[in-house]
């Protein structure tokens, strides 16, 4: 799996990175993704990182 943050969308609410910090980090103008690609161990906190994005910034792309 991949992980994508629009910046365009992405308002730096920071709960992506509160729920799974493993994976996201607040960046000066949007949130960043931390791993590429996200194993499988990390599968579940990037599907809740996604439901919880209040603006879909985030993007989960299965490879
Ligand atoms: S939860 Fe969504 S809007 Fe908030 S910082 Fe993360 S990607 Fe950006």
């Amino acid at each position: 799996m991949r992980a994508q943050v629009d910046p365009q969308v992405c308002t730096l609410s920071g709960y992506c990175s509160a729920t799974s910090p493993d994976l996201f980090v607040l960046g000066e103008a949007h949130a960043e993704v931390r791993r590429d690609p996200i194993d499988d161990e990390h599968r579940e906190a990037a599907l809740e990182a996604e439901a919880v994005c209040p603006t879909a910034a985030i993007r989960l792309i299965d490879l």
